[in-house]
C-alpha cells in the first residue's frame, strides 16, 4: 500500500443516516484493513487495507458536519491505523458537539496498551470492542453482533473499570 499522507485516510465508503452503528442517526465513516478475519464477519472484503479510496480528511469533516449527526468509526478496523482517524476525532471534537462512537476488534484493555490506538480511544465516547464470535452471535442484541462485544463508555473507563453502557 502507498504511504498516505497526514491529511489523507483510506475509506470504504461513508453513510449518512444510518441506525444500526450507535444510538440515534449517524454519519457511518467505513475504513479500509482489518487483522482479525473473525470467521463469519458481514464485511469480509473490508479487510483489504488497499481496498476502497483515499479521502481528504478535510473534506471529509466538511461534510460531516454538513450532515449534522453524530459520528461512527467502523470498518474494517479504524484502531489498525488510526492516525488519520485521530486527526478526523480532533477535528470533530475541537469543533462541533458531535457523539463519535468507534468500532473495533481490539479489546478495550488491549487499545490501552498502546499509545497511538489510545490516543484516538481518548477522543471517542464510546467503543464498541471485541471480535466478532459466530458462537456467541446473537440478533437480538443492539448495535452489536456477539455477546462478547461492550458498548463501553470510554471517558468513565479511561482510567479504572470498565463501565458498559445498556441499550
Ligand atoms: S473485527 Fe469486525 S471487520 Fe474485522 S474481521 Fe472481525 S467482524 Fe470483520
Amino acid at each position: 500500500m502507498t504511504e498516505l499522507s497526514t491529511n489523507s485516510i483510506r475509506l470504504l465508503d461513508v453513510k449518512y443516516g444510518t441506525s444500526v452503528d450507535g444510538s440515534g442517526l449517524r454519519t457511518s465513516i467505513y475504513c479500509a484493513g482489518c487483522e482479525h478475519h473473525c470467521p463469519g464477519c458481514h464485511n469480509p472484503q473490508s479487510w483489504d487495507v488497499s481496498a476502497g479510496q483515499v479521502y481528504d480528511i478535510n473534506q471529509l469533516f466538511e461534510e460531516i458536519q454538513k450532515a449534522e449527526m453524530n459520528v461512527t468509526f467502523t470498518g474494517g478496523d479504524p484502531m489498525l491505523f488510526p492516525e488519520g482517524f485521530i486527526r478526523l476525532a480532533e477535528l470533530i471534537k475541537k469543533n462541533t458537539d458531535m457523539t463519535i462512537w468507534c468500532y473495533t476488534g481490539y479489546k478495550f484493555e488491549t487499545l490501552m496498551q498502546h499509545a497511538r490506538r489510545r490516543a484516538l480511544a481518548e477522543l471517542c465516547d464510546v467503543i464498541v470492542d471485541g471480535p466478532y464470535l459466530a458462537s456467541q452471535r446473537d440478533l437480538s442484541l443492539p448495535f452489536r453482533g456477539s455477546r462478547n462485544q461492550r458498548i463501553i463508555d470510554v471517558q468513565s473507563s479511561i482510567n479504572g473499570r470498565i463501565v458498559e453502557l445498556i441499550f
